[in-house]
């Protein structure tokens, strides 16, 4: 159950969520979530539905509902088959609408869903598709961020505008620092070895691409980081102008 906090004569519950993440495919991160205090679970996105039902039942979790970022086979593939095998509902983004399959509900900006007493905010974010959201729980400071930010890296923009992606990655530099971010893939090391050519000079860059590499080294995941820790290390949420990102977004699709 949540646990009560004084705040100012009022008592808010924060609840509790388990986050269960897990490699999928090549280099994806499946996500369980599971809300505590009514044990009701969602899949952030669907990589790999065999996979995701193993892990289910490993954790002896019973899936309630599943929540898309965007339509990409790699997030949404596993939509038919998991919703097929365990009756779990599909929430997905609206501005993806024609591509998405099995989908009970269409999520647009500002909407707030539902996880047993836990909430999330949808937040749209185009720029690598149209209809690109990320599912951000303020309560918790964490934030389910699909393809648009990357430890050091960012998606590429496939759909939308290079003003647009520029204006999602501010929104996600927008949340409290402290908010722990899960990204949907491991590509740190990759994004650290382009992060070092670009800027060589750069220390936090370079501090951060070691640590990368150490992680790595033992077999670990990268995943999740941190708004502050993209604020200091990350050079598409640091480019301040579209200009900027635009550089370095082209350099990046050319390395
Ligand atoms: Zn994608
Ligand atoms: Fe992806």
């Amino acid at each position: 159950m949540g646990v009560g906090k004084p705040t100012g004569g009022r008592y808010i519950w924060r609840m509790t969520l388990d986050i269960h993440q897990f490699p999928c495919l090549q280099d994806n991160y499946g996500f369980l979530v599971r809300d505590t205090a009514t044990g009701q679970v969602a899949a952030i996105d669907t990589p790999d539905a065999q996979e995701i039902l193993r892990q289910l039942q490993q954790k002896g979790w019973t899936l309630d509902l599943i929540l898309n970022t965007h339509w990409h086979p790699d997030h949404a593939g596993g939509n038919v088959a998991l919703k097929t095998a365990t009756g779990a509902h599909i929430f997905a983004p609206i501005g993806d609408q024609d591509k998405i399959e099995g989908v009970d509900r269409w999520l647009h900006d500002g909407d707030i869903i539902s996880l047993g007493q836990s909430q999330f905010e949808v937040l749209h974010c185009p720029g690598h598709t149209h209809g690109h959201i990320l599912y951000h729980a303020p309560q918790e400071r964490l934030a389910f961020v699909g393809d648009v930010i990357f430890k050091m890296g960012c998606g590429r923009v496939f759909e939308g505008t290079m003003a647009e992606m520029h204006h999602s990655l501010q929104r996600i530099g927008a949340l409290p620092p402290e908010t722990t971010l899960y990204c949907a893939h491991e590509y740190s090391e990759a994004n650290a070895a382009f992060a070092c050519a670009y800027a060589p000079d750069d220390p936090a860059v370079q501090t951060s691409a070691e640590q990368i590499q150490a992680t790595r080294a033992q077999g670990q995941p990268t995943v999740p980081t941190t708004v502050a820790d993209e604020h200091a290390h990350n050079l598409f949420l640091r480019a301040k102008t579209v200009a900027e990102f635009t550089a370095v977004r082209q350099a990046k699709d050319a390395f």
